[in-house]
């Protein structure tokens, strides 16, 4: 298993990126907790200039992604899906925003941006996994503007879909 995470080790592999990624149960988080740490750590780090991390794009098959939260500040926000980075596992979403053009890059698609069309604001629902603790909650919360964007980019990931695919 992947134990460190840098640029150079993201994937790109197009048929690996293409894996519809399996639904976690107890003793796949458990077994899975420090690779997820050490994505959340990456991402997390502000030098590597990343705003989220899929499972796949670190070899794993299972249904977990690290994203950038930019708007968990925002008062109204449910307080327990925030934080700057958060660690989304087993996440399902619905849109209730607008549609609008985002451009994206993706590390797995080095030295291309693809336009995309995103909904301005969603619905979510996942278990959060606390990197000190090693504990997972229940979160349903609504992320808008740039949360949003990330985790639709990120939630494409797991399942198989990448902005090459999605994009123009
Ligand atoms: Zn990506």
């Amino acid at each position: 298993m992947l134990i460190e995470v840098t640029k150079d080790s993201i994937i790109q592999d197009p048929d690996f990126l293409a894996t519809k990624c399996l639904k976690m149960a107890p003793a796949d988080i458990e077994r899975e907790t420090e690779l997820m740490k050490t994505a959340f750590e990456w991402v997390s780090d502000p030098k590597n200039g990343a705003l989220g991390l899929a499972s796949t794009q670190v070899g794993s098959k299972w249904r977990w992604f690290v994203m950038k939260n930019p708007n968990h500040k925002r008062a109204w926000l449910n307080k327990e899906a925030g934080g700057p980075v958060v660690i989304v596992i087993n996440p399902k979403y619905r849109g209730n925003g607008t549609k609008r053009t985002c451009e994206e890059s993706c590390f797995s698609i080095p030295g291309k941006a693809f336009k995309i069309h995103r909904t301005s604001s969603l619905i979510a629902t996942f278990l959060k996994l606390n990197p000190e603790t090693g504990e997972t909650k229940q979160i349903t919360t609504t992320y808008t503007g740039s949360s949003a964007q990330i985790f639709q980019h990120e939630f494409d990931h797991l399942r198989g879909l990448t902005i090459a695919d999605r994009g123009e």
